[in-house]
């Protein structure tokens, strides 16, 4: 069945040029009875070639993404390409805005609600926009993520499983493109209502990231991000160059091994880290502990890794409850890991 929407854009995507401009979604709070949520499109195209969607803000506190998407707005040169780019740099506006993961609208998180729902809440209408209008004219997506206020990740290139072997290569092939410093097969445990995973079942060539994080912005990881959608680009045939190459020899490729790649706080308290990122950890090893204290009589909760493999994430923020996650590993999904 056709799914509807109110939502209307100001930009033609059949147009040649360069135009940037507004997906507004009618939104009626207190407030402002009949007014919009606005949120920022530009749409790159020259002649012939393959259509990329380029989505940042999927989470509003994941910074180097967007970053990113605005300089390419701003900076790429419409004759450089070929084919079309649709930017949507700050997906999740009202997100953005806050500078949280979740929307101040609904309290949705934006990568949880795919494919959307047109006739629901403002978040859910963003994730129908972009399932229902975006996806089918696309090729690829490129879906910019970094670790957000509570993870600090070690800058990444995403591969978002596909259950078809040709297109699951097709999405490896672009991921490694990508040329980051770590590849990682992320599957959220298999949730579909992400925005990737939407994407791989509307059978777009699907590449995703995670560059840093803390709700900051990092210099180096905006540098790989910059570099790695350029690479993108190139090798999906819309740029002429990469901007980087990557190594003859192409790096081992991890993945998150399920609910053992996760180290999960047991107890209220201040979680001390005992790995940096990027070291190599056994399961069973001691992984840090929970300190409670302003209750001193009692014994630090130590934590231990599941499974071996590499310390890819931590939680940024010491202060903890149960089942926060504090910290992932990552392990080896295709070769072996050096050492
Ligand atoms: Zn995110």
């Amino acid at each position: 069945m056709a799914r509807t929407s109110t939502a209307f854009t100001d930009v033609d995507f059949d147009k040649s040029g360069k135009q940037v401009g507004f997906v507004r979604i009618p939104h009626s709070p207190h407030k402002d009875a009949w007014g919009n949520t606005a949120i920022p499109i530009a749409v790159i195209a020259n002649g012939k070639g393959p259509t990329v969607i380029l989505q940042g803000g999927n989470h509003g506190d994941e910074y180097e993404g967007p970053i990113v998407i605005g300089e390419i707005i701003r900076d790429l040169p419409v004759e450089d390409i070929q084919g079309r780019i649709i930017c949507l740099p700050a997906v999740n506006a009202p997100a953005v805005r806050a500078g949280r993961r979740t929307s101040p609208d609904d309290g949705l998180n934006l990568n949880r609600t795919f494919p959307g729902d047109p006739i629901g809440s403002i978040t859910e209408q963003i994730s129908a926009y972009v399932s229902d209008i975006v996806f089918p004219m696309a090729d690829a997506f490129l879906d910019l993520h970094s670790g957000g206020s509570s993870l600090d990740i070690i800058p990444s290139a995403i591969v978002e499983p596909a259950t078809d072997a040709r297109h699951h290569a097709r999405n490896v092939a672009a991921v490694r493109a990508f040329n980051a410093p770590m590849t990682v097969v992320i599957d959220n445990l298999g949730d579909p209502r992400t925005s990737t995973a939407t994407s791989v079942r509307a059978g777009l060539t699907t590449v995703g990231t995670e560059m840093g994080g803390g709700g900051t912005v990092s210099r180096e990881a905006v540098k790989v991000c910059r570099n790695g959608v350029r690479n993108v680009l190139a090798h999906l045939g819309v740029l002429a160059e990469p901007a980087t190459r990557p190594d003859a020899e192409p790096g081992v490729i991890l993945k998150i091994p399920g609910p053992d790649g996760f180290v999960f706080a047991g107890s209220d308290g201040i979680f001390e880290n005992f790995h940096p990122l990027g070291a190599t950890v056994r399961a069973g090893q001691e992984a840090g502990r929970i300190h409670h204290l302003t209750d001193p009589g009692r014994p630090s909760e130590v934590l231990k890794f599941g499974a071996d493999g590499v310390l890819y994430g931590q939680r940024h923020p010491a202060l903890v409850e149960p089942g926060n996650c504090c910290l992932v590993v990552a392990a080896p999904y295709e070769g072996t890991l050096p050492g």
